[in-house]
């Protein structure tokens, strides 16, 4: 079940929230420490205003909520809302409140027990987990905050221990958690919390409308194939939307979850333990992904980067689809050849690497300005390119085509550009590969002066669709496909 947590001050707004989102939720947790004066609230009018299933609870402040009354008045708001035949009522392990519980059980009400830890994964988890499902009757719920990719692993591989206990809450809070949340049926778990945007009700949850409609995540079963993107940041990036709709769109059991990685280590034993079917990689991972791949297309041999990998025959694969997919926009401009002669990349990352092998395949003289002069003086040996410090950007002014391959200027930085103070001219054509936001400064900037510019979503769209088929053996379908008779 997907459930939406309210975190609105007063009945009316969670109503609200709640119409707008229903359709997408199977069951509303009803955040009682969110309201403005809970004890004024009578639980009989709001059993009745929301005819769906819903599980109500009071946080006091030092678990993680915002009730700021004493123990005893958060009893007495959780006896009154028992006492009015709610479906579910949230306490904390340790909470002994025999009344309470009294009047939930007359009423048919469940009682989740839950653990919530925002410091991380303790010790004696699996002991923790034990003794909440140890109580006959209650379902047990752990939340605990995950912080780094060995977490994220090793909140699976505990998770997988304990999946003789059927009826469990589990989940993995912040956005190394984020799989945890889409994937919890896979864990075992028999809900998973979203809220609305601006109203989370802990850290790392999703939209409603992205749990029901983008992962699908109440539709996820054994046979569902996973794949995800890793990187970091990458909760800005438009692939799980690209691929996820291409999943619905081509009626395929599949789903593709941003993964935050700290430590490709741990990405790589998480990527064995789901297991994913192949996954995207993205900043800054595109390089030192190399040494994990046991087969290398020519392309990544080509350029040494990589931003697909596909698991086959228990092989991890790697492909480059961003060479072809950076060429794809610039094959609409006309008078290519004749038009562009010498090409300046900024920067010397994974994206770098491909943007240089692209453009090389078309003959132009290439010089790369970087930071990192290391970086950009190796790169530049490797591909018999110049090299140029990136404080020297004024000398961009001899280039038909500037490419922007660093991630300056990508949301949420959207008033940075590498170049600062660059002024370009109406001859040249700017080319950002970043896609959020769509016109970057660096772009704007561009425009400003004449140039022509192309953003990164063309790029991205072309480069998911080949990844697309490498992961599916399909095209990436452009429109619903019809149902064959
Ligand atoms: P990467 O390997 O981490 O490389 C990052 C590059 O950015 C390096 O050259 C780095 O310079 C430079 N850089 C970072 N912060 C900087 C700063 N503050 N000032 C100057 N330079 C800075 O990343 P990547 O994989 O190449 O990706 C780079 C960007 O391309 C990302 O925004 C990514 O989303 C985008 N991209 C888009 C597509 C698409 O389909 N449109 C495809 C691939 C990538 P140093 O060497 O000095 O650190």
């Amino acid at each position: 079940m997907i459930c939406l947590t309210l975190m609105e001050d007063t009945i009316e707004k969670n109503f609200a929230v709640f119409m707008e989102n229903s359709s997408f939720v199977d069951i509303i947790e009803l955040r009682l420490d969110m309201l403005i004066d809970p004890l004024l609230v009578e639980p009989e009018l709001v059993r009745s205003k929301f005819n769906f299933p819903v599980i109500i609870t009071c946080r006091l402040v030092r678990d993680g909520g915002k009730y700021s009354g004493n123990e005893y008045q958060r009893r007495d708001i959780l006896y009154q809302f028992s006492n009015a035949g709610f479906d579910y009522i949230d306490l904390e392990m340790g909470i002994v409140y025999p009344e309470v519980e009294e009047a939930a059980h007359s009423h048919n009400t469940r009682i989740i027990r839950s653990y919530h830890n925002f410091e991380g994964i303790p010790d004696n988890f699996e002991e923790i987990f034990r003794e909440l499902a140890s109580v006959v009757g209650e379902i047990p719920k752990v939340a605990v905050f995950l912080e780094g990719s060995c977490q994220v692993y090793k909140f699976f591989k505990i998770i997988e221990k304990i999946h003789d206990i059927e009826e469990k809450i589990v989940l993995g809070m912040g956005d190394f958690g984020i799989p945890t949340r889409v994937l919890y049926k896979k864990l075992g778990s028999f809900l998973s919390y979203c809220s609305v945007p601006g109203r989370s009700g802990a850290p790392g949850q999703l939209t409603p409308d992205k749990m029901k409609n983008m992962y699908r995540s109440d539709c996820i079963n054994n046979s569902t194939l996973i794949y995800g993107i890793a990187g970091n940041p990458v909760m800005h990036s438009g692939s799980p939307n690209f691929h996820n709709t291409g999943y619905k769109r081509s009626s395929l059991n599949a789903v593709y979850i941003p993964f935050l990685v700290d430590d490709i280590n741990y990405f790589f034993k998480l990527a064995g333990v789901l297991p994913l079917c192949g996954f995207s990689v993205t900043v800054p991972f595109k390089v030192d992904i190399l040494g994990f791949l046991d087969r290398k297309s020519p392309e990544v041999v080509r350029t040494d980067s990589c931003n697909t990998v596909l698991r086959n025959g228990g092989m991890w694969e790697g492909y480059n689809t961003d060479l072809e997919g950076f060429l794809s926009p610039l094959a609409a401009i006309e008078n290519l050849k004749d038009r562009l002669h010498r090409a300046a990349v900024i920067g010397a990352g994974g994206a770098a690497r491909s943007v240089i092998a692209a453009l090389k395949s078309l003959g132009l003289e290439i010089s790369i300005f970087n930071r990192s002069e290391e970086r950009g003086r190796i790169l530049a040996e490797e591909t018999a390119c110049s090299f140029f410090p990136l404080e020297k950007f004024d000398l961009l002014s001899g280039y038909d085509l500037i490419v922007q391959t660093t991630s300056v200027g990508m949301i949420p930085d959207v008033e940075k550009t590498p170049v600062q103070g660059y002024r370009f001219h109406k001859d040249q054509l700017a080319y950002d590969i970043i896609y959020t936001p769509l016109k970057t400064k660096f772009l704007r900037e561009a425009e400003s002066s004449g140039a022509e510019i192309i953003g990164g979503m063309d790029m991205l769209i072309s480069q998911g669709a080949l990844q697309f088929e490498i992961f599916t053996n399909r095209e990436y379908p452009q429109e619903e496909q019809k149902e064959s008779s």
